[in-house]
């Protein structure tokens, strides 16, 4: 059987004058047996990159003859995102049509739970330590298998008790988007990050496809829960395999087979043909690496980097002003050297005194990771974000 690609478009919203808001879906399979994986990107609306990249790894893809496994390909997966615009810069980070604005990549729910809940009428979540204790003499194909049914029962079980009260528009893209994907052994969720250079967030288990993806700096995730894609992708895995360890049986994570990640294609609302093809390129190599596609997969040489996420420390502005910057996104900065010069003309008096320039000054060694786009900023908004107690990968 040769390579099949489809097109399947979902509908995510009917907007009040009636125009319909829908998905395109790609799914790519050739028969071969393989694993499943889930690409997608535009999850906030200016992070346009990942669109681009993927429309040339379809164009890849397209040059091939056979793949391993499935691919469900959604290259831009959130149409009212990419389509908000508010004086023609791109907004769409959170839904504001809504009086409850929440940023797009934290509406993702977690499907397992360590207590049931005693409230039949709540929506049931796989309670890991009953399945675990199910499953405490199965093999592992049979606990994978088991467990992909038991949180697609879940997701089943929260629709079917809140739909009939119609659903947040968030709530239902993050159900839409949680249902294409649960079942993936590979998650791959494309963003950018305001200004910023190339980088990596995954988990300890996966760091060691940084080098595929050729991203040189990796944030380390930890164990806590935001409500973000990767997160609510992989962690059910990582529990499931302590509730395991908890019955003195242990299953080292590689053996589920399951990795997730968010790699960073630099600044927002930018695209360009140069880096399209190269980011294509990225996920392609990757996935040679995990054999889903033909060829030789590369292992980037080079220095790499990871940092713990506790150790990547965004810097908030301490009053409001304009920046004037010093550093620049992939910048390494000392502690004590200034990052930006915050200047507030609004302290000005009229014999030429007032404290019209604040520093913003490093506190640690580190990599400028990411900085604000806007050179505008309020109280308590983000000025950059730092990649500190940097390790060799
Ligand atoms: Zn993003």
């Amino acid at each position: 059987m040769s390579l099949q690609i489809t097109r399947q478009d979902l509908p995510i919203r009917v907007t009040a004058s009636g125009s319909v808001l829908k998905i395109p879906v790609f799914q790519v399979t050739s028969g071969l047996p393989g694993p499943k994986v889930y690409l997608q990107a535009n999850i906030h609306g200016p992070e346009i990159a990942g669109i681009g990249a993927i429309y040339d790894f379809l164009a890849l893809l397209r040059s091939l003859n056979t793949v391993r496994g499935t691919l469900t390909i959604v290259p831009s997966v959130n149409p009212l995102g990419l389509d908000s615009k508010v004086s023609g810069h791109q907004t769409g980070y959170a839904d504001l049509n809504e009086t409850v604005v929440g940023n797009f990549n934290r509406i993702y729910q977690l499907w397992v739970t360590d207590k049931p809940s005693d409230d039949p009428e709540a929506p049931q979540k796989v309670v890991l330590d009953t399945f675990a204790e199910q499953h405490r003499h199965s093999d592992l194909p049979m606990i994978k298998q088991a467990f992909r049914a038991a949180l697609g029962a879940a997701i089943a079980d929260y629709t079917a008790k809140n739909a009939p009260y119609g659903m947040r528009h968030g709530q239902k893209l993050a159900l839409t988007i949680q249902r294409l994907s649960y079942d993936a052994d590979y998650l791959i969720d494309l963003h950018t990050a305001g200004d910023a250079i190339y980088h990596l967030f995954t988990f300890e288990e996966c760091l060691s496809a940084a080098r595929y993806f050729n991203l040189r700096h990796t944030i380390q995730l930890d164990e806590s829960f935001s409500g973000v894609l990767d997160e609510a992708f992989l962690q059910p895995w990582l529990r499931l395999q302590k509730a395991f360890q908890k019955l003195g049986r242990t299953i080292p994570f590689a053996d589920f087979g399951v990795e997730a990640f968010t790699p960073e294609l630099g600044s927002a609302d930018t695209l360009d043909r140069i880096a399209m093809r190269e980011d294509a390129e990225r996920v392609a190599n990757y996935l040679r690496y995990r054999g889903v596609l033909d060829g030789r997969a590369i292992r980037h040489e080079g220095e790499f980097f990871y940092a713990k996420q506790d150790h990547y420390r965004r810097y908030h502005a301490p009053t409001g002003g304009l920046i004037l910057w010093h550093k620049r996104a992939g910048d390494h900065i000392m502690a004590g050297e200034t990052i930006a010069t915050l200047l507030r003309t609004y302290a000005l008096e009229a014999d030429g005194t007032g404290e019209t320039e604040i520093p913003i000054v490093a506190l640690e060694d580190g990599v400028i990771i990411s900085a604000s786009e806007s050179q505008v900023t309020h109280e308590g908004m983000g000025i950059c974000s730092i990649l500190t107690r940097l390790q060799s990968l």
